[in-house]
């Protein structure tokens, strides 16, 4: 059995390595495609989970627009699927690779699988342009793995039909296992900035990076960690994202305040450091709503909507939007007291067992639906 396994950036890099292995593991012939969509920001990823990637994409992605990128993509994906069979191609989440590479199996007949496929905000313009990607590649897709109940229940009213949904957990659960396997007790960050942070302050991690709160929401969040800075019992580390209109304000806000430490993008397994160490977190990102449990960190979420509602159903997450005042309060009220206030409750997203349940039912689930695939 042949597969193609398509990404791009660092979400996707640390949500399909374990899905590599399984499928590897698995007996599966196993190609692997990677856009360069983030390059700095995936650094030492494909060594750390044993990526041995096949088909390289171009470098000049830096310079192109998001239609740039997804064209130019397209191609390349369609060309390696021209070049050979596949039974198989597998995308993952809503970035403009997986959206992409999707719509090249699609138009190449070759199937496709979504791994956290069904998340929905209902908003087209928030995440953007993530919650169009990720409608697109629901319509190209065959099969879709979602994480959650309410994955599948988006994509049943969306009228996927039920024999094409599998609900397996979420994949970035299976990293952090392999990633805590993977780093002693007494583990040393890879980044001497992260190993010099000072034990005796309450670690509140951050991070921003979504497209659509970039301007006064983003500036509103940013007052707020300047504000926490002062109160000196605790510590705000930020990993500040590569991208420029981002880097920009954040420099502005917080290059010289208190108790505020601006860090470049942390390599994974310091990154996971950090959550085993913080007292919460305040973050836009996805990921880190589904990894935040798994070490039971109640966090505040920078977003008007979430397509991950689990995470404040399970009473993991908050969502305060750029609601400075929130935030505030919020941080205050989860470093109250002498020791973090962890949940220990079940993380909703899964319990580190996806990967090897999409590589089961990749390569059972062939044969028995090949009817419908070639239809
Ligand atoms: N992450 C990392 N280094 C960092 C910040 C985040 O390795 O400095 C990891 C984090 O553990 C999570 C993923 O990157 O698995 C989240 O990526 P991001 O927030 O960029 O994307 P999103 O999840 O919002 O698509």
């Amino acid at each position: 059995m042949h597969v193609l396994v398509a990404f791009g950036t660092r979400p996707e890099i640390i949500k399909l390595g374990p899905v590599c292995t399984a499928l590897a593991q698995a007996g599966v012939d196993l190609d692997v495609f990677w856009s360069e969509q983030h390059v700095e920001l995936a650094a030492g990823l494909l060594d750390f989970f044993g990526i041995r990637v096949t088909h390289n994409g171009s470098q000049i992605l830096g310079e192109l627009g998001l239609a740039g990128k997804f064209s130019l993509i397209c191609g390349q994906v369609e060309k390696l699927l021209r070049a050979k069979h596949y039974d198989w191609i597998v995308v993952q989440g809503d970035t403009a690779t997986a959206a992409a590479a999707a719509t090249a199996g699609f138009m190449s007949r070759v199937p496709v699988a979504h791994v956290e496929a069904g998340l929905r905000t209902g908003d087209l313009q928030s995440p953007w342009p993530e919650e169009f990607n990720r409608r697109l590649i629901g319509r190209a897709s065959t099969l879709h793995f979602t994480a959650t109940l309410q994955g599948s229940e988006n994509l049943l009213r969306e009228g996927v039909p039920s024999d094409r949904i599998f609900m397996v957990g979420n994949t970035v659960i299976d990293a952090l296992f392999y990633a805590r396997a993977n780093m002693s007790c007494d583990y040393t960050p890879i980044d001497p900035e992260v190993a010099a942070l000072p034990a005796d302050r309450k670690l509140v991690l951050a991070t921003l990076h979504r497209r659509e709160s970039i301007g006064a929401p983003l500036r509103n969040v940013l007052r707020a960690l300047r504000t926490l800075g002062q109160d000196g019992d605790k510590l705000i580390v930020l990993p500040v994202h590569l991208n420029p209109q981002v880097r920009v304000e954040v420099l502005r806000y917080l290059e010289h305040a208190p108790n505020v430490r601006l860090l470049a993008p942390l390599q994974y397994p310091d990154f996971v450091y950090l959550l085993s160490r913080a007292w919460t977190v305040v973050t836009d990102s996805g990921g880190i709503q589904e990894e935040a449990p798994t070490f039971g960190l109640q966090i505040l979420i920078t977003r008007e909507t979430t397509e991950r509602p689990e995470v404040v159903s399970a009473g993991f997450g908050t969502l305060v939007g750029s609601n400075s005042k929130a935030i505030i309060e919020g941080v205050r009220r989860l470093t109250a007291g002498n020791e973090p206030q962890y949940r220990k409750a079940p993380n909703p997203f899964g319990s580190g067992d996806s990967s090897t349940r999409i590589a089961a039912h990749l390569t059972c689930v062939t044969s028995q639906t090949r009817p419908f695939l070639a239809a």
